[in-house]
């Protein structure tokens, strides 16, 4: 058995150390790229949303390198996610690749149907092995995600562009290197501390936006030419509402305790929307309305067909909190330079509504 699963930002680190140490053939197909997109997309049903698209073209790269058994995560709630497995099984079984494609639906099996996909695909390995294992790679998720969020500070201080980002590229290379705890723990504590220690602009004062919109478009960076990145270049901190590691953390272990982190976020968004909608289009409005007095505007990410984002994009800007958003649709379609354009067009917009807050409160004080 060759097993393989398609990509989504870093998550494939934590995999492959648990398939690593559970000695499953775990196969990677490369990382998200423009013959991905250009494969996924020339096999793609027409009008399907670009989870789908890219996610196909990694599947089928995954099955080109010799997988046979497929990991993609789906679910069955209200949007077309729940039907992917099967529509894309077909079509790498018309394409004349002899695969299996197994789904992950985390959020309804949790905890208990996850450990069974991984005893089935390990071969039936012992239960304390693939506890351990699966603890192991939590870790190295959790210490991924530390990075992103200290990366993500200092960025748009940093007084020699570029250093974070060297930084953060080499620190997830030595997290995926990592093969024990201590070498975990020991690269997770020396990053922090070069990162911690990188020149700041001590003056800098980022506009904050927060990043909101689809699950999957907001963790693989590829789809939205890495708008972080580019925000962070801008002199950004930007905030995502979304991490893999709490998104494990609550759908496996303690949603089904009743704990649900969206409580608070599906609040917020009632006065507009008043049911689920799929997708994650009910929480990108309430995250608009629980942050507008925190950050100085947002950036919505939507696939381009998604019914849940359109519904979003459509009721955020009626909303009583006003703060600005810019929605990016991403499919096969969008270019680089258009995005870098908006971003900075957005930028300039927020800097000028933060210099405008800046003069008023000086009038009202004066
Ligand atoms: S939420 Fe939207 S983009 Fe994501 S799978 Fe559903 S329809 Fe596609």
């Amino acid at each position: 058995m060759r097993v393989a699963m398609p990509h989504m930002g870093n998550i494939y680190i934590p995999f492959k150390s648990l398939f690593h140490r559970l000695k499953v053939d775990f196969v990677m197909p490369p990382v998200s790229n423009q013959r991905t997109l250009s494969l996924g997309a020339r096999y793609s049903p027409e009008g399907l949303c670009i989870p789908f698209k890219l996610t196909l073209g990694n599947l089928i790269e995954a099955a080109e390198s010799g997988a046979n058994t497929l990991l993609m995560p789906g679910g069955n709630g209200i949007c077309r996610l729940g039907y992917y497995t099967r529509v894309q099984e077909q079509i790498l079984h018309e394409l004349g690749y002899d695969v299996e494609i197994i789904q992950l639906g985390v959020s309804e099996r949790k905890f208990v149907g996850l450990l069974e996909i991984i005893k089935r695909v390990s071969g039936d390995a012992p239960w304390l092995k693939i506890l351990s294992a699966f603890r192991f790679g939590l870790a190295k998720l959790n210490a991924l995600d530390t990075m992103e969020r200290l990366v993500q500070k200092v960025r748009p201080v940093e007084l020699i562009k570029g250093t974070a980002n060297q930084l953060y590229t080499k620190a997830i290379h030595a997290i995926d290197k990592a093969d024990d705890y201590a070498s975990l723990k020991k690269a997770k504590k020396d990053y922090i501390s070069q990162l911690n220690q990188v020149t700041r602009d001590s003056q800098a004062k980022p506009l904050i936006v927060g990043i909101t919109g689809e699950f999957y478009v907001l963790l693989e960076p590829f789809c939205s030419f890495d708008v972080e990145r580019e925000l962070g270049k801008l002199g950004v901190e930007v905030r995502r509402t979304i991490f893999t590691s709490e998104w494990t953390k609550f759908s496996l272990f303690l949603n089904p305790l009743g704990i649900n982190e969206k409580n608070r976020i599906h609040k917020a968004a009632l006065p507009y929307l008043k049911r689920d909608i799929g997708g994650d289009g009910w929480e990108s409005i309430g995250e608009k309305v629980l942050h507008a007095k925190e950050y100085d505007g947002m950036v919505h990410l939507a696939p381009f067909t998604c019914m849940p984002e359109i519904i979003a994009q459509n009721i955020m800007p009626s909303t009583r909190e006003k703060i600005p958003v810019l929605t990016i649709l991403c499919d096969e379609q969008i270019a680089k330079p258009g995005i870098l354009t908006r971003l900075e067009a957005f930028v300039d917009l927020l800097e000028r509504k933060r210099r405008a807050q800046n003069n008023n409160r000086a009038r009202v004080t004066a």
